[in-house]
């Protein structure tokens, strides 16, 4: 078993900036955390905290029930992979995955045991004897995993692993390492940036803005009700539109027509709305609006549909359609959305309405 827990833990900087707020947070025993959030809002600075690279200024950090707060990094039992590999240039594969190994006295013979093992699983076995600079970025990658995993940690830590990598080799690494983690069943958490490697590494996304916690939650259920504006525009891809509307009592209320919901009593208020690309149909019998696309981006299985809304005051909205659709730009279509996919943000606290 290796839990993780964060109690009310904080960072502040020397020069008085607070990267992290108290901040809440349980990793249960196998589980694989993702810490998502735009740019300096605090994903490395917590990832770091847990490995003993930066001071806590306050709060409790536990593996198990055992406090880590004063433990140096060595003393964690955590093993980090990180953006760059961090790899040794002048040492083999073999001995960079070794080195750990060989720092804690592990007996030779265990070492060459547990380094081919890593090697089988990742299938680094031919390459043992090359040093780094012979190696591709994929590869280099995995002996990074493959360093990692040879120490058999209590917890995996992941900083951004894939950013150096082509696209291609992103979406081939990120099911590795997803597959790697189940079969391993070790505790981890993993940062990025990157909402899609969010979405399909974690069981569970904490998505993180300006130093706090927006929202914990299962992907899905993040995707499906997001806690706030800020939650709808990061997950999701392309972005939820976010548009000015008006909720009634006969429901809400978009460019001068009324689409009715099944809550019984509405307050009357501007709202913003959100409505995921991919949720929005073409209904040209019975629309709730019209709009006039603007722009195409043909997808290959999907076009994204660049339009405006035809009212005194347009506003922009992308609809994603099945590619083959007969659209072309200056259409004027139809648009509806089933009243489940409508989702309702509170003007002021830009928060969810439930
Ligand atoms: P990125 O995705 O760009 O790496 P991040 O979410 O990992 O961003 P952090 O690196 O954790 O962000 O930084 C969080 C905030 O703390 C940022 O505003 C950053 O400028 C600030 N920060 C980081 N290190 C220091 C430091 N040593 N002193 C003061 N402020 C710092």
């Amino acid at each position: 078993m290796s839990t993780l827990t964060l109690n009310k833990i904080a960072k502040s900087y020397p020069n008085g900036f607070k990267a992290i707020h108290e901040l809440n947070l349980d990793i249960s025993d196998g589980e694989m955390v993702v810490l998502v959030g735009p740019s300096g809002c605090g994903k490395s600075t917590l990832l770091r905290m847990i490995a003993g690279l930066e001071e806590i200024s306050s709060g409790d950090l536990s593996i198990d029930t055992t406090r880590v707060n004063d433990l140096e990094p060595g003393e964690r039992d955590i093993a980090m992979v990180f953006q760059n590999y961090a790899l040794y240039p002048h040492m083999t594969v073999f001995n960079n995955m070794a080195y750990g190994l060989r720092n804690r006295k592990t007996p030779k013979q265990e070492i060459e045991r547990l380094v081919n093992e890593a090697a089988t699983m990742l299938e680094l076995d031919h390459l043992l004897d090359r040093k780094p600079n012979q190696l591709s970025g994929g590869q280099r990658q995995r002996v990074a995993m493959g360093r990692a995993i040879v120490r058999h940690p209590k917890v995996f830590l992941f900083d951004e692993p894939l950013s150096n990598l082509d696209a291609k080799l992103r979406v081939q690494m990120r099911l590795e390492i997803k597959k790697l983690q189940r079969r391993l069943g070790t505790t981890s958490v993993y940062v990025t940036h990157d909402q899609v490697e969010a979405m399909t590494l974690a069981d569970k996304l904490v998505v993180l803005n300006k130093g706090n916690v927006e929202q914990v939650g299962t992907p899905i259920e993040i995707y499906d009700n997001p806690a706030s504006l800020f939650v709808a525009t990061f997950i999701g891809s392309p972005s939820m539109n976010i548009l000015d509307a008006y909720m009634t009592s006969q429901g809400i209320e978009l460019n001068g027509s009324v689409k009715s919901l099944s809550a019984n009593s509405l307050e009357q208020k501007k709202v913003k709305l959100g409505l995921r690309p991919e949720h929005l149909q073409i209904d040209n019998e019975q629309p709730w609006f019209n709009v006039e696309v603007e722009f195409i981006e043909a997808l290959g299985a999907d076009l994204l549909l660049y339009c405006q809304t035809q009212e005194a005051q347009s506003q922009q909205l992308v609809l994603r359609v099945e590619g083959h659709s007969p659209i072309e730009m200056g259409d004027t279509l139809g648009v509806n959305i089933k009243p489940e996919n409508i989702h309702l943000f509170d003007c002021d606290t830009s928060k969810r309405i439930p």
